[in-house]
């Protein structure tokens, strides 16, 4: 079975493999760069943004010595900002162990911060042939239908056993050229919906296909619906400048700016959620003037209405929770900032 799905697959890898920026590089710095774009990135976006984050960073070290402000700034748009602070952060780890440089074996790789099995896994079978399966969603996708797995995947019994089988199969010669071409298997090829079984390399041994209903795999939890949540912000004006606030420590959006206030209560009305957060966040009393349109944003797990209210301030008193900045609309291009908050700024542009 093996053989039979080992040998297909390079074959079509090697002339089918999708043309990617980082595609045919044994830089392990590169790899990670893409590995860590990848997990919660759509690969249009990818396409766009890491020549531009490889040019502005192209070693560890150039990324240690960035401020987290900067390094910030050059993920805007990414989401999941966790990720880049933990890309700092092995940068840094790297130049002050390891001269400079990744180490190569995934026992060393895993413990580096943001590094996962997948990506340590990915990183020394690509640039060190290491002989470990990398695997994503597409991979179990890939797994879970040719071999039929019954176990549900979103558990630890399903999760062992396509690990198990993903060792199995892999291609000992050339593991890193097999991680690469399950992942584009499986999304080229092996898709959610309407898998192209036809033209498929491993149909012929494929369980799933043979059995006419791939797409019962790989048996998963179903997901929940996303939470929508109503949140009240201020544009706030004072002498031509603007008041941002900063996202605390330990929170979602860590370390950027937004524009001032949160999430509406039960029993409060949106304008009183504004007021009430405002104190909370900066120590002033304000005064909401007019409404000035609402935005919708969507994070993965959460979907936010941005409600935008006019305001000016009654008190200034400087208690509040958060970090403060007054900034000139014009400049707050050069702040790391959120995609929802750029969306209200557009509104208040207008
Ligand atoms: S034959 Fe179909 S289900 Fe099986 S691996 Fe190929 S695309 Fe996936």
């Amino acid at each position: 079975m093996e053989t039979r799905f080992k040998k297909p697959l390079l074959d079509w890898y090697r002339k089918n493999s999708r043309k990617l920026p980082f595609r045919g590089s044994k830089n392990p710095w590169k790899i990670l760069v893409s590995e860590i774009m990848l997990q919660q990135t759509t690969m249009e976006t990818i396409l766009n943004r890491y020549p531009l984050f490889i040019k502005q960073f192209p070693t560890i070290s150039s990324l240690a010595k960035a401020t987290e402000q900067e390094a910030l700034k050059a993920w805007e748009g990414l989401g999941y900002y966790r990720r880049i602070k933990n890309l700092r952060n092995t940068a840094l780890i790297c130049c002050k162990k390891f001269n400079g440089k990744l180490p190569k074996k995934y026992s060393e790789l895993i413990l580096l911060p943001g590094i996962g099995e997948y990506t340590a896994a990915a990183i020394s079978s690509i640039c060190h042939n290491e002989k470990k399966a990398a695997i994503d969603g597409n991979v179990t996708r890939v797994i879970s239908r040719f071999f039929s797995v019954e176990e549900n995947v979103s558990k630890s019994i399903g999760v062992k056993k396509i690990k198990k089988l993903a060792n199995k199969i892999l291609n000992s010669e050339s593991p890193g050229d097999h991680n690469q071409a399950i992942m584009d298997l499986g999304s080229m090829v092996c898709t959610p919906k309407n898998p192209k079984c036809l033209s498929c390399p491993v149909s012929k041994s494929c369980s799933g296909f043979n059995s006419g209903d791939a797409t019962k795999y790989p048996i998963k939890n179903k997901k929940n619906k996303s939470p929508e949540v109503d949140v009240a912000i201020a544009s706030i004006k004072e002498n031509g400048k603007i008041l941002l606030v900063q996202r605390p420590a330990g929170t979602m959006l860590e370390g950027l700016w937004e524009l001032p206030g949160g999430k509406v209560e039960k029993n409060e009305s949106i304008k009183e959620a504004c007021v009430r957060e405002i104190k909370e966040e900066t120590g002033m009393s304000i005064r909401v003037d007019r409404k000035m349109g609402t935005v919708k944003h969507a994070y993965t797990h959460l979907k936010v209405r941005l409600h935008i209210f006019e305001a000016s301030i009654k008190d200034h008193k400087k208690n509040g929770s958060r970090r403060l900045i007054w900034t000139n609309v014009n400049e707050i291009e050069t702040l790391p900032i959120p995609t929802g908050t750029k969306k209200a700024l557009s509104i208040i542009r207008k």
